[in-house]
């Protein structure tokens, strides 16, 4: 044989080549949709094929990271500016400005829809956030043209610590406290937030702030995502009943965590409504103490208090779920609360590498939470006849880079950064 024979033989394949049949693309919707509001909610159901095969059950999750603003929270934030719009509490014509206290995902949520409402002027928004959330969360506020000011987290457990001092800050004033004896002042545009800590504390810091507000500010609106009702009900009117219609109404568990506590009250309680024998299951960070709510039906013990001081005192990793508190929206998930999980930061970076290496899926710190919660339950429950698990897949990992998804970051706080304890979980017999 030639040398040319030889060559044209080895270009052609040994193998039949298989052939990929396209897959028609299905639209989610062929509407046409009016700005960034049309495109919240409504998002896909996505079987996650590398847990549901593992353990013969449907790992389902609420992709909720497609939203416009790029969290579960789109749905609340549209739900709140709505409501408080019928309310009059918002004034389009001119112009209001929307306090919120958040973590970083509602406060986008908001300062994006808030952008969108533009009658004469559009509504501004003024965040509050801890300062040890991901960077890229305060780039994406100051991008959508939110003001923003970092507080220090503040520990529920912690005596010496000023609760309200630390929850407290003079929206815009140059000089924020002053130090030693606790003492609240309040300036026009002051706002009053707690994201984590003690209710006490909060509503000691709010109302004075509330007051200085109505009469300097009367156009200020504080969102307040932890004890609105408008929170519970964009769940329980949207996420619960799209889950219930996707499914065709054959869901054994939802799954999720809780930060202000409006998804799993509001998805929850409508999914329970539908079928009492749904089970409700809350996935808990490390350091929260609504495990212990749950279980014993107090937040803290001797035991738990260590966990939750150590969590105020390094950087939070799981960030968006968790509380140290009893806020209105919690206190709606707790009767229907029929099991709980305590997920270390460990498992969740796990689960989360495990996720990109077998399926492909980019997720944040509270999705990975809720799908490490997702595999305990069916153990625990020794389910394998294809029942099925909905959870909230609740933000994308390009959240995370800085922290969640920062591995030297991650390696020198002292986590394992490798699938192995995902691995174990899924082969327990
Ligand atoms: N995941 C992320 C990324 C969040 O920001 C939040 C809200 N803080 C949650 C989950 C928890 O949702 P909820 O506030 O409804 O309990």
């Amino acid at each position: 044989t030639s040398l040319v024979q030889r060559y044209e033989r080895r270009k052609k394949p040994r193998i039949k080549e298989k052939v990929f049949e396209p897959r028609p693309i299905e639209l989610r919707s062929d509407e046409i949709v009016d700005g960034v509001a049309g495109l919240i909610g409504h998002t896909p159901l996505v079987r996650i094929k590398s847990l549901s095969d593992a353990l013969g059950v449907e790992i389902l999750g609420k992709a909720e990271y497609l939203n416009p603003g790029g969290s579960v929270k789109d749905r609340v934030a549209l739900r709140v500016i709505e409501d408080a719009e019928r309310q009059g509490l918002l004034h389009p014509h001119t112009g209001s400005r929307i306090f919120e206290g958040t973590v970083g995902s509602t406060g986008i949520s908001i300062a994006t829809i808030a952008r969108s409402r533009l009658l004469f002027i559009a509504f501004n928004t003024a965040i509050i956030m801890p300062d040890d959330v991901a960077e890229e969360k305060v780039k994406a506020l100051l991008a959508l043209g939110a003001d923003v000011e970092r507080v220090r987290p503040a520990s529920i457990v912690d005596k010496k610590q000023n609760l309200a001092r630390q929850h407290a800050i003079h929206f815009g004033h140059p000089e924020p406290f002053t130090s030693g004896r606790p003492r609240l002042r309040t300036l026009s545009s002051c706002i009053v937030v707690t994201t984590t800590g003690n209710g006490s504390a909060k509503s000691k810091a709010d109302s004075p702030a509330a007051e200085e507000r109505r009469r300097l500010e009367p156009r200020g609106f504080f969102a307040d995502q932890f004890e609105n009702r408008s929170n519970f009900d964009a769940h329980f009117e949207g996420t619960g009943p799209e889950i219930w219609r996707q499914t065709s109404g054959r869901v054994d568990a939802f799954v999720a965590g809780a930060g202000t506590g409006g998804t799993i009250a509001g998805t929850g309680q409508y999914l329970k409504s539908m079928n009492e024998d749904l089970e409700v299951v809350l996935a808990d960070p490390e350091g929260s103490g609504l495990y212990n709510k749950v279980k014993h039906g107090v937040m803290f013990d001797r035991k738990e208090r260590e966990g939750t001081k150590r969590r105020h005192q390094v950087d939070t990793i799981v960030e968006g779920i968790g509380n140290n508190r009893l806020t209105n929206n919690i206190e709606l998930a707790i009767p229907i609360i029929d099991d709980a999980f305590r997920i270390t930061d460990a498992e969740a970076v796990s689960m989360s590498r495990y996720l990109v290496r077998h399926d492909g899926f980019f997720l944040g710190s509270s999705s990975a939470c809720n799908l490490v919660a997702c595999v305990k339950f069916v153990e625990k429950m020794g389910w394998k006849d294809g029942q099925r698990v909905v959870t909230i897949l609740c933000d994308s990992g390009n959240r995370h880079y800085s922290k969640f998804w920062n591995d030297d970051y991650l390696r020198a706080a002292g986590i394992p950064v490798d699938t192995e304890i995902t691995e174990n979980l899924l082969n327990r017999p």
